[in-house]
């Protein structure tokens, strides 16, 4: 990634040629008006900060990226895979129990926020088609990548092959110490564990959560993955990290949204369109939840390390 101290605000941006159609930045904690753990550009709302500071951050934020609050769409993150379909009448919109937005309207940003979980940037240069998600390891778990490569298949004809997906600063190995319980529940959900978990002894050990999720990009079709290979932990004077800082820090801002487009390539017409029947109706696939298995809280529930 690129890291980028032209204005007032530290930020980090893909360097994939194609990206260059995605206004889109990875803020850093620098450059805001939050105290203590916040310090200082803390977006998380639910953290113990103060409101007015965080209001203030965001005002940076947008005010950075040339948006207004109207244009911005987020969610309530959650750590599981939902992924709503965002269009330009969701401006100021906060999807509940959502950790991927995705969009093929230019008039829309989108916004997440993160303290060592990754973010996952997903671009369709064929469709200009756009998403944002939210994946630490319950994430990967439920393969929230993947159900946001699915949902921008079914949504705008995305074809994974054609993707481009960056993954943005997150908890590196080096710092990402797991019970045993994190990884069998990665002997399920990767093709092949072995690569992104690293045995330390006394039933502990290290996972690779841009490993793990690039693996899952990679199986779902995506070829194009660019990584950022920073560690949040390692970086934590320039990000907020829950790891180090012991669970009392505030949350970094990643937004994103697609530039005008200029004229629209051959065969970009989405395979089916998607039709809005009502302000809950966010996308046809939910959490994966199915009836009569048990809820992955319940089949978690003793590992909420
Ligand atoms: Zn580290």
């Amino acid at each position: 990634m690129k890291r980028n101290t032209d204005q007032a605000l530290v930020t980090y941006h893909f360097e994939h040629a194609s990206l260059a159609r995605v206004s889109h930045a990875v803020f850093t904690r620098l450059g805001g008006v939050s105290r203590g753990p916040f310090a200082s550009l803390n977006v998380g709302r639910s953290v113990g900060d103060d409101r007015a500071a965080v209001a203030e951050n965001h005002a940076r934020i947008y005010a950075y990226l040339g948006l207004s609050a109207d244009r911005v769409a987020t969610a309530s993150q959650v750590h599981g895979n939902r992924i709503a379909i965002v269009t330009n009448d969701d401006g100021g919109r906060i999807f509940p129990n959502t950790d991927g937005l995705v969009t093929n309207q230019p008039g829309i940003a989108l916004m997440l926020r993160f303290a060592d979980c990754q973010p996952v940037l997903l671009y369709d240069p064929v469709h200009h088609a756009l998403g944002l998600v939210h994946a630490g390891w319950r994430g990967v778990a439920q393969g929230a990548v993947r159900r946001a490569v699915e949902t921008m298949q079914h949504a705008f004809g995305s074809r994974p092959e054609e993707l481009i997906a960056g993954l943005g600063p997150a908890i590196g190995v080096c710092c990402y110490t797991v019970g045993h319980e994190v990884a069998a529940v990665m002997g399920y959900a990767l093709p092949d564990w072995s690569q992104a978990m690293h045995p330390e002894g006394n039933d502990k050990w290290r996972l690779d959560l841009s490993a793990a999720n690039a693996q899952q990009l990679t199986a779902a079709g995506v070829l194009q993955i660019e990584q950022a290979h920073l560690c949040t932990g390692c970086h934590h004077d320039e990000f907020f990290s829950h790891r180090a800082d012991h669970g009392h820090t505030g949350r970094f801002a990643v937004v994103a949204f697609l530039q005008d487009r200029v004229t629209p390539p051959q065969g970009a017409t989405p395979r089916r369109r998607v039709e809005r029947t009502a302000p809950d109706a966010i996308a046809e696939i939910t959490s994966l939840e199915p009836p009569g298995l048990p809820s992955f809280e319940e089949l978690m529930g003793a590992t909420s390390a």
